[in-house]
Parts: structure tokens; C-alpha cells; sequence
């Protein structure tokens, strides 16, 4: 130990009543061996300094240090209801503390003394880490628990849970997520029989009721890779979606479980598959994802239909470019523009009299009702513009989303 740390360290003992870890952790850098405590007490030996200090009277941390163990109590009480491999401990120093730390900083010139918050931290999480066979993680703890030391109190921050699947709607008349009721704005009223969304259910709360139980979260957030109509089906290999479960108690749950109970008590009406962990960072690639889709369009039109002009017309088709200014139905949430898009192919499947239907790959994006009858001349060019007849879709399915 250098003599200058020693006639700093007596001349500070001189003026303050200091613990032993507090003394140690300003010069933990002068002192190889120990904690900041066995710091402190080397220290303290070398001056023959032999004043007994109990740490509640300690001019710095007034007893916090000898709380650590009470901390370690709450937490671990706590941390029992929740399943979890990696934790990080954080903590709110009361402001007082962190005024006299700074100002015996400042006094003794210290660059390299360690604050008491880190001590805290580090020193409950040495603790735990063999006592829950668990292991600290700085970046991406799945629990994170917070102490306030002036209120004594710790708040936990559980890292959401993500699960990857898609989902095949089988059933019309519901949309993807909750779709506040017009007339109340959500607030709920006589429109809406007081629940404020104009449907009963949604494909968010069929695919979460499930997770929510078996896990034990208090609240999700759905993100669906786009969203088809409220009408429509969505068939096929199912829409890519990420479910985020917010703060599960359960983490290790078995994905083949979820699925089979969800699509039991859903038969008929919404299936998931391809379940997986996912993360929060996956969210954005499926929203951003231009997934081309393939649809089943039944339309009805205005006349009789000849089914070798449909063939042409669909043939000359293949890989056109169209134009869509927002139509009309979604311009309240949409901004007013031209967005162009590609059909990527159309196949005639049948012809019978006013009714028509057809197989119809698109760019993601592309308006389909729109593209069928034209939307007055908004969407160029249409299938009824083509044709030479007004059409208009009677039933639209998806049936596809490529791409994953
Ligand atoms: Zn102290
Ligand atoms: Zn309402």
C-alpha cells in the first residue's frame, strides 16, 4: 500500500466516522486482496486505527451496507414466483448518499473509487447467483430486479416472452385486433353494447387467451406480419405473427401444448402453427417483410362473363404493374398517394354465368377489392376496366403469404 493512501486514509479517518466498506471502496485500487470490506479493515489495521465503528454509524452510508442481507431476503422472496435462468441487480441510491460519496471524492481527488451502488449490486448478485443457481447477465437479464433504498422497496423488470407462429383464419367476421367501435371511440355505448369494439373477438385474443394461462403473463401485444380484411379468411401456410407476453411467470412453455389447446377450443375458427421462441427484435423484420401473397377472389359482375376474354385478360396479367391511389375505405387512416404495385399472376379457376374465381398473386400491399372493380377509376389499371364489365369481390381469402 502506498504511504500516500495511508496519510489520506488517516487524515479522512481523522474527520469522518467511516465503515469498513466505505472506507475500502474509495481506495480499492491501492489494495490487491479482498472485498471492499476486508479493504477497509487492512487499512484500518495498518494505522493501528483500533476506534470500533458500527456501520449505522457511518457519516457515508448510514447503515446501508449492513442491509444488503435484508435486500437479499426481499429479492429472493420475490424472484420465487418467477421462472427465470439470467437476473441482473440494479438499484436506486438515495440521493443524500450519492451528495456525501461525491463530495469525498471530490475532497480526496479520487478517480478510480467505486460508488456504493455498484457495490450493492455486485455483492447481492455474488449472493444469489449460487444460492438460485442462476446466473447474472448484464445485456439481456430475463429478470431484473430494482431496489430503492431510500423506500426500501424492489420493483422487478421481467423481460417479455416472444412466440412465433402464423395463423390461419377459418371463419369471417372478425379482424386481426381489437377495432374500437366508431361511436364511442372504445369508450364503450349503446352501439357497441358497451364493450367498445365493434367485434366480439379477434385473432389477438384467440391466439393470447391460451399463452396468457399458461404462462401467467398480465398482458400481450400482438404484431402480425400485415393484417387481411375483416371478411376475409386466411388460408394456406397461415400469416407469420409475433405474441409478446408481458411479464410471464412461466418462460419454458411447451409450444406444442399452446398449440393444441388453441386449436381445440378454437376448431373451425383460427389455427396456429409453426410455433417458436422468438425476440423482440424479430418483431421487426416480420412488420418490415414484403410477404407476397396469393388470394382466392369469388367476384360477381355486372353482366353475364366470357370466360376466353377472362383467360386473356388474366394471361396478359403476369407480372403488370398497377397503380392505387388510397382507396376510399382505409383513406381515414392512409395517407392520400399513388402506391404501385405488381401482379405477379392470375389464373381463372371458373366461369359461371356472373360469377367468376380466381387465383391472384400480388406484391404485399396491393388492394384487391380495389384492383377487381376498379374503386371509380382509383385503381388503374382493373380487372373491370379490362374486361370491359363492373366486377366487385364477393368473398376474398388469402391463401398464401410466401417468403419465410
Ligand atoms: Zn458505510
Ligand atoms: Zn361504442
Amino acid at each position: 500500500m502506498k504511504i500516500q493512501t495511508l496519510k489520506q486514509a488517516e487524515q479522512l479517518l481523522q474527520e469522518y466516522c467511516l465503515c469498513d466498506s466505505c472506507l475500502g471502496r474509495l481506495f480499492r485500487k491501492d489494495i490487491k486482496e479482498g472485498n471492499n470490506s476486508e479493504k477497509g479493515k487492512t487499512i484500518k489495521k495498518q494505522l493501528h486505527f483500533k476506534k470500533k465503528i458500527i456501520t449505522s454509524d457511518c457519516w457515508l452510508c448510514e447503515g446501508l451496507i449492513d442491509e444488503i442481507p435484508h435486500f437479499i431476503d426481499i429479492i429472493t422472496r420475490m424472484l420465487e414466483d418467477y421462472e427465470f435462468e439470467t437476473f441482473l441487480i440494479g438499484s436506486k441510491i438515495d440521493e443524500d448518499i450519492k451528495e456525501r460519496e461525491q463530495h469525498l471524492w471530490k475532497e480526496l481527488q479520487l478517480q478510480d473509487a467505486e460508488p456504493i451502488k455498484m457495490e450493492i449490486n455486485r455483492e447481492i448478485g455474488k449472493v444469489l447467483e449460487p444460492r438460485l443457481r442462476k446466473t447474472v447477465d448484464i445485456a439481456n437479464p430475463d429478470i431484473m430486479a430494482v431496489i430503492d433504498t431510500l423506500y426500501d422497496y424492489v420493483t422487478l423488470q421481467i423481460r417479455s416472452l416472444f412466440i412465433y407462429g402464423r395463423y390461419r383464419k377459418l371463419q369471417r367476421g372478425f379482424p386481426q385486433t381489437k377495432w374500437p367501435c366508431q361511436v364511442c371511440l372504445g369508450k364503450g355505448c349503446k352501439k357497441c353494447n358497451y364493450t367498445g369494439s365493434l367485434y366480439e373477438t379477434t385473432v389477438e385474443e384467440l391466439i393470447a387467451s391460451k399463452a396468457l394461462e399458461l404462462t401467467k403473463g398480465t398482458d400481450e401485444s400482438f404484431h402480425g406480419s400485415g393484417r387481411e380484411d375483416i371478411d376475409a379468411l386466411m388460408l394456406g401456410s397461415g400469416r407469420p405473427f409475433i405474441l409478446e407476453i408481458k411479464n410471464p411467470k412461466k418462460r419454458t412453455i411447451d409450444l406444442n401444448v399452446f398449440e393444441k389447446k388453441t386449436n381445440m377450443t378454437f376448431k373451425n375458427k383460427l389455427e396456429i402453427l409453426s410455433l417458436r421462441f422468438s425476440s423482440r427484435e424479430e418483431i421487426a423484420r416480420i412488420k418490415a417483410a414484403e410477404f407476397r401473397k396469393t388470394y382466392r377472389v369469388t367476384l360477381e359482375a355486372a353482366q353475364p362473363l366470357n370466360k376466353e376474354k377472362l383467360i386473356k385478360v388474366a394471361q396478359a396479367l403476369q407480372g403488370k404493374l398497377i397503380k392505387q391511389l388510397t382507396p376510399t375505405r382505409v383513406a381515414h387512416r392512409r395517407a392520400n398517394k399513388v402506391r404501385e404495385r405488381i401482379i405477379y399472376n392470375c389464373t381463372i379457376e371458373s366461369v359461371e354465368g356472373f360469377i367468376a374465381r380466381l387465383t391472384l398473386e400480388t406484391e404485399s400491399g396491393t388492394y384487391i377489392k380495389e384492383f377487381i372493380s376498379g374503386d371509380d377509376e382509383k385503381t388503374q389499371p382493373s380487372l373491370s376496366e379490362l374486361i370491359g364489365i363492373p366486377c366487385k369481390v364477393k368473398d376474398l381469402d388469402v391463401i398464401d403469404v410466401k417468403g419465410e
